[in-house]
């Protein structure tokens, strides 16, 4: 069955790890428009100079090149069978391009993952990425089996600039100013689903896949 979902919530609340494992699970494409641009950055392009102006700032990228960069990698024969988008929309523009560019009802769910402010800020400032396949980790909620390396494929583990706290702060500002109209339109819609995003990350999961119909039983997580 076609399953096309969108992660929506604060940085830090957890969308790349959630988005991650339910690809996994679903067999979906993980598409995260945060990790398209740092790509686009390592290879040096004009996409990722673009992107990093507004990165290092905090602010959002223009919606047309958010646009165009998200609905040509939705084309690829990777999301006939659905995708995750983790990190997109973050506009109303964002989002009303997207449900163009999908025939009606294109969008299945909206899970939404509600954090508070001050635990947003504890966990953007142990965030660390890999370098090779950006799997988030955590220095202390989630930390990697070797320290420094990507339990995943080994690569080196590194912490985003703009998760230092000033950018981070504006960040969340930005978010609320700009991503959070995204509820409203959605909810109406009535696509969204609120998820506690304080509970442990398994924990998150098991509400997530209940979410969309793929409720597992005790022991599925551990
Ligand atoms: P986002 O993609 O929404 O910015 P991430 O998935 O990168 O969020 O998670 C932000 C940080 O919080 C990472 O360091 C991650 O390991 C950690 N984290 C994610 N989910 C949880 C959770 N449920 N509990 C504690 N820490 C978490
Ligand atoms: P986080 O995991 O903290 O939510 P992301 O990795 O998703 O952050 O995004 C990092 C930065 O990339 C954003 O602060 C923004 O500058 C840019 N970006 C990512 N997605 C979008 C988008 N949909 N629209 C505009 N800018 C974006
Ligand atoms: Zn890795």
């Amino acid at each position: 069955m076609r399953m096309r979902v969108i992660i929506l919530g604060a940085p830090g609340a957890g969308k790349g790890t959630q988005a991650a494992l339910l690809s996994k699970e679903l067999g979906l494409a993980h598409i995260a428009s945060g990790d398209l641009f740092r790509q686009a950055q390592d290879r040096g392009d004009e996409l990722g100079a673009i992107a990093k102006s507004y990165m290092e700032k905090g602010l959002l990228v223009p919606d047309e090149v958010v646009i165009k960069m998200i609905l040509e990698r939705i084309a690829a024969p990777d999301c006939i069978q659905g995708f995750i988008l983790d990190g997109f929309p973050r506009t109303l523009e964002q989002a009303q391009a997207l449900d163009q560019a999908l025939s009606a009802n294109g969008i299945d769910q909206v899970l939404y993952i509600e954090v508070s402010d001050e635990e947003l800020i504890r966990r953007l400032s142990g965030r660390w990425l890999c370098r090779s396949c950006q799997a988030p980790y955590h220095m202390i909620n989630n930390p990697p089996r070797v320290p420094g390396r990507c339990d995943l494929c080994g690569g080196e583990l590194y912490q985003r600039p703009d998760d230092a706290e000033e950018t981070v702060r504006k960040r969340i500002e930005v978010y609320m100013a700009q991503t959070m109209p995204l509820i409203d339109y959605y909810g109406k819609m009535g696509k969204l689903t609120a998820v506690k995003g304080e509970q442990d990350i398994d924990a998150v999961s098991n509400d997530m896949l209940a979410a969309l119909g793929r409720g597992e039983g005790p022991g599925e997580w551990g």
